[in-house]
C-alpha cells in the first residue's frame, strides 16, 4: 500500500504557537524557548487513521506572518490548512477571520480547513469564549478544536479530523 502525502501548512498570527503545535505533533515535545528559525523549515509525520496513513507535509510559516502577500506561498498546493489564534489575545482571532477570508477567495478549491483556538491552558487569561470560535468555524465550514501544545490538548485530535475530511485519495 503506498502512503499519501498531503501538505498542509500553519498560519496564524506571530507568536500564537504555530511552531509548538507543529513540535507537539511532530516530537510530542514542547519547548518553551523556541526560535522563528526552528519554524522555518518544513517537517513531516505520518499518521494512520481508520487504516489509512497519511503523511503530513507541515509548512511552517517562518517569521513572515504579518506579510500577507507571502500567504500563497504557503497554501498553494496545500490539501488543508490549520489557521490558528490564541484564545488570549482577541487580536489574533481578528487577523484569523481576514486570513480564513483570503483563504477562501484565493485558496485551493477543496481544500480542508481547520481552526485552532490554542494555549486552552491559560483559562484564567480566556479573551476568545469557546463557543465564540465555534460558531465561527461552523461559519465557515472549518473544524475547530481548542488546542494546548503546552500539554498536547487536541494537537494529534485536529490531524486526526482532518485526515478524515480529505477527499477521497485518487492516487
Ligand atoms: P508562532 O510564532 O505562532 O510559531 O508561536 P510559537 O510556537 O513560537 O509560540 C509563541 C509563544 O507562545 C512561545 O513563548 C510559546 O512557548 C508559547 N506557547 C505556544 N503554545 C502554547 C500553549 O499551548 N500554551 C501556552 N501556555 N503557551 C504556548
Ligand atoms: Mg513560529
Amino acid at each position: 500500500m503506498s502512503v499519501r502525502e498531503v501538505k498542509v501548512c500553519l498560519l496564524g498570527d506571530i507568536g500564537v504557537g504555530k511552531s509548538s503545535l507543529v513540535g507537539r505533533f511532530v516530537h510530542n515535545s514542547f519547548n518553551p524557548n523556541l526560535t522563528t528559525t526552528l519554524g522555518a523549515s518544513f517537517m513531516s509525520k505520518s499518521l494512520t487513521v481508520d487504516g489509512n496513513t497519511i503523511k503530513y507535509q507541515i509548512w511552517d510559516t517562518a517569521g513572515q506572518e504579518r506579510y500577507r502577500s507571502l500567504l500563497p506561498m504557503y497554501y498553494r498546493n496545500a490539501a488543508a490548512a490549520i489557521v490558528v489564534y490564541d484564545i488570549t489575545s482577541e487580536a489574533t482571532f481578528d487577523v484569523l477571520q481576514e486570513w480564513i477570508t483570503e483563504l477562501h477567495r484565493l485558496g485551493p478549491q477543496n481544500i480542508v480547513l481547520a481552526i485552532a483556538g490554542n494555549k486552552c491552558d491559560l483559562e484564567e487569561k480566556r479573551e476568545i469564549s469557546r463557543q465564540r470560535g465555534a460558531e465561527y468555524a461552523q461559519e465557515v465550514d472549518a473544524i475547530f478544536m481548542e488546542t494546548s501544545a503546552l500539554n498536547a490538548t487536541n494537537v494529534e485530535e485536529i490531524f486526526v479530523q482532518i485526515s478524515r475530511r480529505l477527499p477521497a485519495s485518487t492516487a
